[in-house]
């Protein structure tokens, strides 16, 4: 998958509707459009990354934002406290379906471990 057919670069050029939740020059996130809890949210990245396996030394920075914005969002949705968890899926074994990298933020309810 390419920038030119990725579902999630069409989100941030809103060629694709989504819920947004937080948006600035680097990052975007939105909710999930199937929610697996009641706090589902999704962080991206505004540039293509394909899959963890693709993010270079020079983007370290911006996969600590990622992690950072969640952890605000989190505050914000008032699940901080109760607890929530952040998610990287990548390839074929961890389910990743879409290949521009996503953050999952969930909570708002009891999460199982392990996961599935
Ligand atoms: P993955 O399995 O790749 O880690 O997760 C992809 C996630 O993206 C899934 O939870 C799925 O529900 C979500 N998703 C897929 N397509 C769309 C879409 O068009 N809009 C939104 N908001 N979420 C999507
Ligand atoms: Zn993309």
């Amino acid at each position: 998958m390419t920038e030119t057919n990725c579902i999630f670069c069409s989100i941030i050029k809103k060629e694709i509707p989504s819920k947004i939740v937080y948006e600035d020059e680097e990052v975007m996130a939105f909710e999930d459009i199937n929610p697996a809890a009641p706090v589902h949210i999704l962080i991206i990245p505004k540039q293509h990354i394909a899959t963890l396996n693709d993010l270079k030394e020079t983007e370290e920075k911006l996969a600590g934002k990622l992690l950072k914005t969640a952890a605000l969002i989190a505050k914000d949705k008032k699940i901080d406290q109760t607890g929530y968890r952040t998610i990287f899926n990548t390839n074929a074994n961890a389910g990743q379906v879409v290949f521009h990298i996503h953050l999952h933020l969930l909570g708002g309810r009891k999460l199982t471990w392990p996961p599935g």
